[in-house]
C-alpha cells in the first residue's frame, strides 16, 4: 500500500499555480504550472487550481494521501482562512481547504508560504536531523517560521510565528502593521531599497546609481564592494542578529536558517549577523545553535506544502 501512496503539493504565487505529484520520498513525478487568473477572478482561479491538480493526479492504481497547499499570504491556521494575499489572489473568507476537500475528497492542508518553507528546510533542507528550527526569510519583506519538536508553531489563535514584526528599535519608524521599529523596517529588501534611493538622492556616490534599483542590483553591488550597498546590507545583518538573539533565547533552536534574496549577499549580510549573535547571546545559548543558509532552491514552497502534508498526516501514514 505504502509504495502506491502519492502526495500532491501546490504552490500559489502572485503569477502562477504550480502543482507537483510526489512520492513519499519527495521524488517529483509530475509537474504542471498554470498562470494565475487575471483581475482577481476567484472562480477562474479556483477552476485553474482544480485543473492543475487534476493534471498531476496519478493513475487509479495509486492512491493520493492528500493535498498540501502553500499560499503567499497572511494565513489564519485556526480558521483555515487567507487573510491577506497578493492582489492577484482572492482574499478573505476564502477557504481553499473546503473547496479542495469538496473537489477531491482527500485530506487537504493549507498554510502560509514562509511558514511552510520553514517546515521544508526542517524536513528536506538545512534543518535535517534537528527537531527545533527557526527559518528567517529576508526578501522584499521579512517572514519565516518556527518549528518546535518537529511541528510548525502557529500559536493559539493560528497567527503565530510572524517574525518580521518583532520590535528591534523601540522608537523606530512606523510599520504597516501598526507597530513601530519592526525588523521589517530595518532589514527587509523594501526598507533597504528605500534607503538606497534616499542616499542616491542625497548625492552619495554608488554603483547603484547606474542601474535600476532592485534587490538583485543591491546584492550584486555589495558583492562588488560598493560602499553604500555594503553599509545597508551590513546594517540589515546587525538588525537580523538582534532579532535572532531574542529568538534564540525564546525558542532555544538547534538551527537558525536564513533564506531569501538578501541572503544571496552572503558574508556581507551574514558576518555582521553572526557578530551580533556572538556579542549578545550567552555561550550557553549560542553554542547550541548552528546559523546556516537555506539549502532549498526554487521548489522550497512546493516542498513546504509537501512537508506540511506529511507532518499533518503523520499518524495515518505510520499506519500504512
Ligand atoms: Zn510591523
Amino acid at each position: 500500500m505504502g509504495l502506491r501512496l502519492r502526495f500532491i503539493a501546490v504552490e500559489l504565487t502572485e503569477t502562477e499555480i504550480k502543482a507537483v505529484r510526489y512520492t513519499r520520498d519527495a521524488v517529483p513525478e509530475a509537474r504542471l504550472v498554470l498562470p494565475m487568473a487575471e483581475d482577481r477572478d476567484v472562480d477562474l482561479a479556483l477552476r485553474r487550481l482544480r485543473s492543475a491538480i487534476l493534471q498531476v493526479w496519478p493513475e487509479p492504481s495509486q492512491t493520493v494521501a492528500g493535498i498540501g497547499v502553500a499560499v503567499p499570504a497572511l494565513f489564519d491556521y485556526r480558521r483555515g482562512l487567507i487573510l491577506d494575499a497578493p492582489d492577484a489572489w482572492p482574499r478573505e473568507a476564502l477557504s481553499l481547504r473546503a473547496f479542495l476537500t469538496t473537489a477531491f475528497d482527500v485530506p487537504v492542508f493549507v498554510g502560509g508560504l514562509m511558514e511552510l518553507i520553514a517546515l521544508a528546510e526542517y524536513r528536506f533542507g538545512a534543518g535535517q536531523g534537528t527537531g527545533n528550527l527557526i527559518y528567517l526569510h529576508v526578501g522584499r519583506q521579512i517572514g519565516g517560521g518556527i518549528v518546535v519538536d518537529g511541528t510548525l508553531f502557529t500559536g493559539g489563535n493560528g497567527l503565530g510565528g510572524k517574525l518580521g514584526h518583532m520590535t528591534v528599535e523601540a522608537s523606530g519608524p512606523p510599520c504597516r502593521c501598526g507597530n513601530r521599529g519592526c525588523l521589517e523596517r530595518y532589514a527587509s529588501g523594501e526598507a533597504l531599497l528605500a534607503e538606497a534611493a534616499a542616499a542616491l538622492q542625497a548625492g552619495e556616490p554608488s554603483a547603484l546609481g547606474a542601474r535600476p534599483l532592485t534587490l538583485a542590483a543591491l546584492v550584486a553591488a555589495a558583492k562588488e564592494g560598493d560602499a553604500l550597498a555594503r553599509r545597508l546590507i551590513a546594517r540589515a545583518g546587525r538588525y537580523l542578529g538582534i532579532a535572532a538573539v531574542d529568538l534564540i533565547y525564546l525558542f532555544n533552536p538547534q538551527r537558525f536558517v536564513f533564506g531569501g534574496e538578501l541572503v544571496q549577499a552572503g558574508d556581507a549580510l551574514l558576518t555582521p549577523l553572526r557578530e551580533i549573535v556572538i556579542e549578545r547571546a550567552a555561550p550557553l545559548y549560542r553554542e547550541g545553535v548552528l546559523l546556516q543558509r537555506a539549502a532549498l532552491g526554487e521548489d522550497a514552497g512546493l516542498l513546504g506544502a509537501l512537508a506540511y502534508l506529511l507532518t499533518e498526516l503523520r499518524v495515518k501514514i505510520d499506519l500504512v
